[in-house]
C-alpha cells in the first residue's frame, strides 16, 4: 500500500460562535455551523479540511454535509491521495449537490498530500506571491438604525487598516440602502468598495441603486452578484449600463455555469469559492479563466482561518487575484484551530506557513 493511502476518514461538527450576526441579502448566519473532516495516510500524517455550509447561500446545512459522510468509506478509503483528479470526480458524482462537502474533503486531501510531500499548499500552488490584502465586509444588520451600525462598523475597519469594505446590499428598501452607502462613504472617506447584493436586485432596482450613488459610485470596484444566479444578461446589463466591474458569485458553482459565463462574453469578473466548488475545480476555473482575462476574485463562506488559509494558498500560489474576500475569521470567537498565515490589518502573511495549509486542529482552544 503506498504511504500516501487514506486509511481513514472522520468528521465532527466544528460550531464557532460569531462576533454578530454575518448577514446577507437573502438571510443571516448567527453562528457558523462547519465540519472539521480528518483524513489520516497510510504514513501517519493527518490531512485538515473544512466543509462551511451557508444555508441562505446554497441551503446546504451541517446536518446535509454529516450525512454525506454515510458515504466516506466506500469513497475514499484505500485511495491514494495523489489521485486527487480520480477522487474529485467520484465525489462530485456522489455529492454534487452538496459541494461543501466535497470542499471539505478537497481541503483536508491537500493537506495531507502537501504535508506528505514535505512542502506547503502555497509551494504546492505555485508561490507566485508570499501576501495578499484582503478587503473587509460590512455586513446587512438587524439592527433598528442599520445606518448607524454601518458607520460604526466602517470605522472600525479603518482604524484596523482595511482599504477595501464590500458591503452587503439588497436587504433594505433603495432609499436606505442608498443612506446607509453616504454614510459609508462619508465614514471612510479614503476607501474603495465592493458592493454585494448575493442576487438580490434586478436590473432597474441594482441600475437605480448605482445611479442615486452618483460620485461615490467612482469608489465602487466591483458590484457581486447584482442580480440573480441564471440572469446573465441581467449580469452584463447591470456592468454595461452601471459603469462598474461586476463580478458573478452565485451564478458559478461550476464547469457549465463558466462555460455559459464565457458563452455569454461576462460579465468581467467571478469569484473563486472552494466551497462552491472544491479545490480542483477552483484551481481549474481560476487557471481557465485567467488565460481567458477574466478578473478573479477569491472569497468564501463563514469559514475559520482553516478554508481560508487553503484559498490564500490557491490564490497567492496561482497569483493574478485582483480581489481577496477572506475576511471572515475576523467575524469570529475562539476557535479550535492554530496556525495559517498571520494577519495585520488587511495583510494576509504567507511566508511562514510551514507544512500543508498550516493549520492544527488544537482541542484545547475550544472554548464554548
Ligand atoms: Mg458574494
Amino acid at each position: 500500500m503506498p504511504a500516501t493511502t487514506i486509511v481513514d476518514v472522520r468528521v465532527q461538527p466544528l460550531n464557532v460562535e460569531l462576533l454578530e450576526p454575518f448577514g446577507i441579502a437573502t438571510g443571516a448566519q448567527v453562528m457558523a455551523r462547519n465540519v472539521l473532516v480528518q483524513l489520516t495516510l497510510e504514513n501517519g500524517v493527518c490531512g485538515l479540511g473544512e466543509a462551511a455550509p451557508f444555508e441562505a447561500v446554497s441551503g446546504e446545512t451541517q446536518q446535509l454535509v454529516l450525512q454525506q459522510f454515510d458515504e466516506a468509506h466506500r469513497l475514499l478509503i484505500g485511495r491514494d491521495v495523489h489521485e486527487f483528479r480520480n477522487i474529485s470526480a467520484a465525489l462530485w458524482e456522489a455529492w454534487g449537490s452538496v459541494p461543501t462537502a466535497i470542499a471539505g474533503v478537497e481541503i483536508a486531501l491537500f493537506d495531507a498530500l502537501t504535508r506528505s510531500l514535505g512542502i506547503s499548499m502555497l509551494d504546492w500552488f505555485g508561490r507566485s506571491q508570499t501576501e495578499l490584502r484582503t478587503d473587509i465586509t460590512i455586513t446587512t444588520t438587524a439592527d433598528v438604525d442599520p445606518i448607524a451600525a454601518a458607520v460604526r462598523a466602517s470605522q472600525r475597519a479603518v482604524r484596523e487598516g482595511f482599504h477595501t469594505l464590500k458591503v452587503k446590499v439588497g436587504k433594505d428598501p433603495l432609499d436606505v440602502e442608498h443612506a446607509r452607502l453616504t454614510a459609508i462613504g462619508e465614514a471612510a472617506p479614503s476607501a474603495r468598495f465592493v458592493l454585494d447584493a448575493n442576487g438580490g436586485y434586478n436590473v432597474k432596482q441594482a441600475l437605480e441603486l448605482l445611479t442615486s450613488l452618483g460620485p461615490l459610485k467612482h469608489r465602487i470596484d466591483t458590484f457581486e452578484q447584482p442580480v440573480a444566479r441564471e440572469d446573465w444578461h441581467g449580469l452584463i446589463e447591470v456592468e454595461r449600463t452601471g459603469g462598474v466591474r461586476v463580478c458573478a458569485d452565485e451564478s458559478i458553482r461550476g464547469f457549465s455555469d463558466w462555460a455559459a459565463l464565457v458563452k455569454h462574453g461576462g460579465p468581467s469578473g467571478l469569484n473563486i469559492k472552494t466551497a462552491k466548488l472544491g479545490v480542483v475545480r477552483a484551481w481549474d476555473i481560476a487557471q481557465s479563466a485567467r488565460v481567458l482575462g477574466f478578473e478573479l476574485m477569491i472569497g468564501g463562506m463563514v469559514e475559520t482561518e482553516l478554508a481560508m488559509s487553503c484559498s490564500a494558498c490557491l490564490a497567492a500560489g496561482l497569483g493574478g487575484f485582483s480581489h481577496v474576500d477572506l475576511d471572515t475569521p475576523l467575524f469570529m470567537h475562539k476557535r479550535p484551530l492554530v496556525g495559517g498565515y498571520a494577519q495585520h490589518g488587511a495583510v494576509l502573511n504567507l511566508s511562514n506557513l510551514g507544512l500543508g495549509h498550516g493549520v492544527q486542529y488544537d482541542p484545547g482552544v475550544i472554548t464554548a
